[in-house]
Order: C-alpha cells, then sequence, then structure tokens
C-alpha cells in the first residue's frame, strides 16, 4: 500500500519534496490556502544556478533566468562603497517568482502531486497519544502517514504541534527581517550612482538593517529590511531619501509594496517530530545574510524526500530517530553555515554607524569579507595586526569582531558534530549547546 503523504502549505521545499515523492509512488496532497495564481510574490528573485536541477526540474527556459548583477556596499555614511565582482559562474540567477512557481507547480503536478488551493490549514492533527497523525484543514481532519510543513514563517503546523515535540524555537529582536520590497519607474535622463550594480546599504537612514536599490528590467527595485517594526510611514521616509542617493528612483509604483517578513535567525535545532518533518522558512532556513531562502528550501525538500525513500526502503516507521538522517544531511550541507553567519549578521547589526563607517574607510570590511560572507571572515594573527594598526580608532569594535569571528567557527563546528545517530541525550546536549551560540 502507497504511504500517504500530506504537505502544509505549498512552500518550495514543500513542493520538491511533493514531487521526488510522488515520482516513487506515494499518494501526495499539498492544502495551499491561496489560489493558484496567487502564488508567489510580484518580483524577481534571486537563487542558486542549480536550483532548478537540484528540484529535478530538467527542462526549461533558460532566457527566463538571468545573472543577478554584482553587489556594491556602502557604510552609513556612503563614503567609500565596496563593490565584489562574483565571476561569471559565482553570479546567482534572477527569475519571476511567479515563473519559478509555473515549473515547481507543473512540475509536481507532472509527478502526480493533488494540488488543493484555497485550503486553509487550521494546525496539526493529534492521535489519542497526541502525536501527530495529519492536518486539520477548512475545519476537517485529514488524516496522514506523514506531515510535511512547508506553510512558512507562520505555520500554524508548527504552532499547534504538542509541547512534547520541542520544536518550537525562540527568535529574538534581530531574527526577523520585516521587509518592504517594490519596483517604481526610473526618471529617465537621469544619472543615476553604480546603476549597473546591485547597490546595497546598511543601516541607511538608521534602519536597523539594510536598504537595496538596482534595477530590474528596466525599473527600479527597491527594498528595506529592518529588525525593527516597520510601516508604510517609514518606508516613505526611507525611500525619499534613497531618492536622494539614487535620484533614478521614480515615485509610481509599479509592482510589488507590501511589508513581509523574512526569517533570519539560524536553522532551528530540531527538524523532524514523529510523522512531522519541516522545510523552509518554517524552521528558518534562509541564510541570516545572504538570504537563498528558494535554493536552501528546495535542497532540504529533496534531502527530506531522499530520507523518506530510505526510511520506506529499511521498512522502518516515520519516528523522529528515522527522520533525524534528513537533519543530519541538511546540517552538514547547510545549515552549519547558517549558524556562523546568523552570529557575524548579529554583530553587524548591533554596530554603531561610526564603526561601521570605520571598518569601510579603514578597509577592515573588503570586498573578500563582504562578498564571501562567514567563510572569508578569517581573522588570523597576521591579518588581525593588520587590521589592528589600520583601526586604533576603535579598537573594542575589531576586537568584538573577532571575538564575533570566533565564535561562528566554533558555532559551525559545533553544528557539524550533529549526532549521526538520534539519541536523546546525544541530541539534547548538542541542541542546547548549539542553541547557546544564538538565543
Ligand atoms: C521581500 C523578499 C525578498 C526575498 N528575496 C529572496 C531572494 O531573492 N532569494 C531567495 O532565495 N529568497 C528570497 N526571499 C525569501 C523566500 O521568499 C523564502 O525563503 C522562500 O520562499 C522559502 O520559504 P517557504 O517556501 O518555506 O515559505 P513561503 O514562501 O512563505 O511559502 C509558504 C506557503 O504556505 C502557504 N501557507 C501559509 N499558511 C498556510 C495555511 N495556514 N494553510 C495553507 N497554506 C498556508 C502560503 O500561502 C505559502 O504559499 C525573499 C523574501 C521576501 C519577503
Amino acid at each position: 500500500m502507497s504511504k500517504k503523504i500530506i504537505v502544509a502549505g505549498a512552500g518550495h521545499g514543500g513542493l520538491v519534496a511533493a514531487a521526488y515523492l510522488a515520482e516513487q509512488g506515494y499518494e501526495i496532497r499539498v492544502f495551499e490556502k491561496k489560489e493558484r495564481e496567487e502564488l508567489g510574490y510580484d518580483w524577481h528573485d534571486s537563487m542558486g544556478r542549480d536550483t532548478f536541477e537540484l528540484a529535478g526540474i530538467t527542462e526549461y527556459d533558460r532566457d527566463k533566468l538571468t545573472p543577478k548583477r554584482d553587489p556594491t556596499f556602502y557604510a552609513p555614511s556612503l563614503k567609500t562603497p565596496v563593490s565584489c565582482d562574483t565571476g561569471p559562474e559565482g553570479k546567482l540567477l534572477e527569475i519571476e517568482r511567479s515563473d519559478l512557481y509555473d515549473y515547481l507547480i507543473a512540475h509536481a503536478e507532472n509527478k502526480g502531486v493533488a494540488m488543493n488551493y484555497s485550503a486553509q490549514v487550521n494546525g496539526p492533527l493529534l492521535d489519542e497519544s497526541g502525536e501527530v497523525c495529519g492536518l486539520v484543514v477548512d475545519g476537517r481532519e485529514v488524516t496522514a502517514d506523514l506531515v510535511i510543513d512547508s506553510a512558512g514563517l507562520s505555520s500554524p503546523v508548527m504552532a499547534g504541534l504538542p509541547k512534547k515535540y520541542g520544536m518550537n524555537e525562540t527568535y529574538s529582536e534581530n531574527d526577523i527581517f520585516h521587509t518592504y520590497r517594490a519596483y517604481y519607474n526610473l526618471v529617465e535622463g537621469i544619472n543615476t550612482p553604480n546603476m549597473e550594480r546591485f547597490n546595497i546599504y546598511f543601516k541607511f537612514e538608521k534602519i536597523k538593517g539594510i536598504a537595496w536599490f538596482k534595477i530590474s528590467e528596466g525599473m527600479a527595485d527597491f527594498l528595506v529590511g529592518s529588525v525593527k517594526p516597520l510601516d508604510l510611514e517609514k518606508v516613505g521616509i526611507v525611500l525619499n531619501a534613497m531618492r536622494k542617493v539614487q535620484p533614478a528612483l521614480g515615485e509610481k509604483l509599479l509592482r510589488g509594496g507590501q511589508i513581509i517578513d523574512i526569517p533570519i535567525r539560524s536553522t532551528h535545532s530540531l527538524l523532524v517530530g514523529k510523522r512531522y518533518a519541516a522545510v523552509g522558512d518554517v524552521i528558518s532556513m534562509p541564510d541570516p545574510m545572504c538570504g537563498s531562502g528558494i535554493t536552501n528550501a528546495v535542497k532540504a525538500g529533496a534531502m527530506l524526500a531522499k530520507a523518506v525513500i530510505e526510511i520506506d526502503e529499511a521498512g522502518k516507521p516515520y519516528t523522529v530517530e528515522e527522520l533525524w538522517r534528513y537533519q543530519v544531511a541538511y546540517y552538514k550541507s547547510v545549515a552549519n553555515g547558517a549558524i556562523a553567519t546568523a552570529i557575524l549578521k548579529n554583530r553587524m547589526l548591533d554596530y554603531s554607524d561610526g564603526a561601521l563607517n570605520f571598518f569601510f574607510d579603514k578597509a577592515i570590511f573588503t570586498a573578500k569579507e563582504l562578498g564571501g560572507g562567514h567563510r572569508a571572515m578569517k581573522m588570523d594573527k597576521a591579518e588581525m595586526i593588520g587590521k589592528l594598526k589600520r583601526g586604533l580608532r576603535h579598537p573594542i569594535s575589531l576586537l568584538k569582531l573577532k571575538e564575533a569571528v570566533d565564535k561562528s567557527k566554533e558555532a559551525q563546528k559545533a553544528a557539524m558534530d550533529i549526532p549521526e545517530v538520534y539519541d536523546e541525550d546525544a541530541v539534547g546536549s548538542w541542541r542546547k549547546k548549539l542553541n547557546s551560540f544564538v538565543v
């Protein structure tokens, strides 16, 4: 008898897992609260070059993918921009979110996944032992052998899990990015600085976060993301300030224009429970500084499907002990880097404008560090001495950076030391250690 697997939310990782499993003969249903045509956002997103291949999609129109512009970073003073060149092979690709959804859904349906739209998941369905045995959808009980939670940051499934699953994790102020993104008209005939680049501004207009300006498809692509609550009035102030810096940013709103939350904490320390596995934003899979939420969710969806198939080949049940192999695979390949980045992100967010300006001006932050993320944040003795000589005016800020770099390496190592086999005590200690770095 084929196993019944149900997916809460048509998130990217859930759709990918669904397609791989349906291909193997599993009976898969996805419950999505929106209508089909409402899925995704009204803008382009970046993703890794191999995202379609990871999703198992081999045929697609390559003309729908364009290389992402190379970044130029700015400190609050805007004085010393730092430009990075990623080279042709290193560039991420941009795609319309609606095109991406077209591919993911057509692929899932071709493999036999049953999509249910306008289907509001209310929460998990629990059996008499208080364990997950399905979902409540529009008030109806839908039983299943396994539930995949792909319902994003505010998943009602995660929120409704019994305490004994131990999966709800805390978010601090620095862990959610309240983000406004929109396309505006480009003011014609105006020269705007670095218009061929992806311009990223740290702490622009006193925002604890970033703002960006780039040109996409002949429109001005603007984003502001803040860890402090954001409203349209504040967005208007930042937009006007950006228009002074980038005069080609017009006034006419063409696309987007909503405020949406993105999780930017390190990946949760538990991704699975009995008959339950989570994928994507619900367990904070975006990289805390570089994004990649789509590619990471796709990777995780493929890993989860592989784990489920292996469990069935071995004739085992969907317990936390068995599903754990999915978490081990994800931590060893992706989440170990996310915890390192989360520590550096917290450090960056807490720097004063003065310290950030100084780091840019004195080449403490160069293209290597800003473009390379946590992997490039090396601080050996010689490098530290060089930076200290240049950074005499801000020794405390520099020492704090060194502390964060060291801590991020330690945390990454701890993440890699994930127990290969699930043992309650060993996993408990591992989780405690991991969370001690970021919570
Ligand atoms: C402004 C902005 C820009 C971004 N840019 C990028 C980028 O360039 N590159 C990148 O990789 N990532 C980007 N992201 C992040 C990216 O959107 C997510 O990381 C990615 O979508 C993976 O999330 P997900 O699929 O798990 O969840 P989501 O995309 O949130 O999907 C969850 C799905 O579940 C559905 N759902 C929710 N609740 C219920 C319910 N109760 N019942 C039924 N269905 C439900 C939702 O309708 C939705 O369809 C950006 C995000 C924002 C907000």
